[in-house]
């Protein structure tokens, strides 16, 4: 199939552009760069032996969208374009808003008037509400408590509206967990601007020497050693959670919302020392406060993505440590390196 993928030259969507090309595949990359370089499209082709088209353009440019879907037979649309910090989309509400949800929105306009009816989308857990009910399940109770989180709840109920006025279309919502690794050839990987937020990729940076120590935000949490605990998903199985996604959902319409998680909840302390096992060193860190807004414990109920899609993590914690280690020892500075 021919599939637009919009941020494609992102962290997430660079490798499932390899995914997608492994498996016979032809993604069309439309990213505007706001957060990624140029150069991921480069290592795509270095990867995968094939380079992709490349369109910079703004997803809510609807001129650009709809001459790329029609000059590309386009036959469904992976959606991953979006801003995704939280923080700042605190202090920035209407920029999250204007780009994400109207992104979103630009981007059924351009789908409607071409005829694509397929979509997969990059929801997050971050529409659950806060709940002791763990693991969450795609049932589990939704509200989010940030702006970033409200994009992705508007983005899946329009989608959900969508489906019901027009019940041809096939519109898959993905709630992803925790995405931390890297591809394991260490030429795609997560490159964030300034003091990451995340924190495989803090760590990551610790252990290579551009980080003196991880702060660990709170260890009074009601959890086993009392830090924070989150489902880490390796990008790798990610991306091919889209592969099974686009499977399942090409020519079955409905509204489709699926976690996409391993099932385990792993805390702080525990993935720092895995981290420590992959690079060989044990990594500095100190206690510090609870970060605002930030919940105890969180992680997937994966089944109905096992039942329904085939799909289930095949990559170990290990695994997802030695890949973002090789990748970050490999490109200390990302892709800034290159
Ligand atoms: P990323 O920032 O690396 O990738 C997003 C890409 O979209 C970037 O390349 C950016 O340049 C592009 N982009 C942003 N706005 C655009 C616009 N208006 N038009 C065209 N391109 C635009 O982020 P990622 O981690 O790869 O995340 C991909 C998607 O998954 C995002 O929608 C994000 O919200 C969602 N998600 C990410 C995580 C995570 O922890 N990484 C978790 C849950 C959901
Ligand atoms: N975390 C931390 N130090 C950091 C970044 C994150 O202790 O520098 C903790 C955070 O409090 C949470 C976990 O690591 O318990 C995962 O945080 P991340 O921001 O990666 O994901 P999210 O909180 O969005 O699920």
């Amino acid at each position: 199939m021919n599939i637009l993928v919009t941020g494609g030259a992102g962290y997430i969507g660079s490798i499932t552009c390899v995914q997608l090309i492994a498996a016979g595949h032809r993604p069309i990359i439309l990213d505007s760069l706001v957060n990624a370089k140029a150069e991921v499209v480069n290592r795509i082709e270095q990867v995968s032996g094939q380079r992709p088209v490349f369109v910079q353009a703004d997803v809510r440019d609807r001129a650009r969208l709809v001459q790329t879907l029609r000059e590309h037979a386009v036959d469904a649309v992976i959606h991953f374009a979006g801003l995704k910090a939280v923080g700042e989309s605190v202090a920035q509400p209407w920029r999250y808003y204007d780009n994400n949800v109207q992104g979103s929105l630009v981007l059924i306009d351009a789908m409607r008037e071409v005829g694509i009816q397929t979509l997969v989308f990059s929801s997050s857990a971050t529409v659950y509400a806060e709940t002791l009910d763990q693991p969450l399940h795609e049932g589990s109770v939704i509200s989010s408590n940030s702006p970033y989180g409200r994009t992705k709840l508007m983005a899946e109920q329009i989608f959900s509206d969508v489906v019901a006025a027009e019940p041809t279309w096939s519109i898959t919502a993905l709630r992803y967990f925790n995405p931390v690794g890297a591809h394991p050839s260490a030429c795609l990987g997560e490159d964030p601007q300034g003091v990451p937020n995340n924190l495989m990729p803090f760590i990551a940076q610790v252990a290579v020497g551009r980080r003196s120590a991880l702060h660990i935000f709170g260890n009074d949490y009601p959890t086993p050693d009392g830090t924070g605990v989150r489902d880490y998903i390796h990008v790798m199985d990610l991306a091919d959670g889209h592969l099974a996604a686009l499977r399942y959902a090409h020519g079955r319409p409905g509204h489709h919302v699926f976690n996409l998680g391993s099932g385990r909840g792993l805390s702080v302390l525990e993935l720092l020392s895995a981290f420590g096992r992959a690079c060989g060193k044990s990594l500095p860190y100190e206690f510090s406060p609870r970060r605002p807004g930030d919940l105890a414990a969180f992680w997937a109920n994966p089944s109905l993505a096992e039942e329904l899609l085939n799909w289930r993590v095949q990559r170990s914690l290990d695994d997802m440590c030695a890949d973002s280690w090789r990748w970050q020892s490999q490109n200390p500075n990302g892709y800034e390196s290159s």
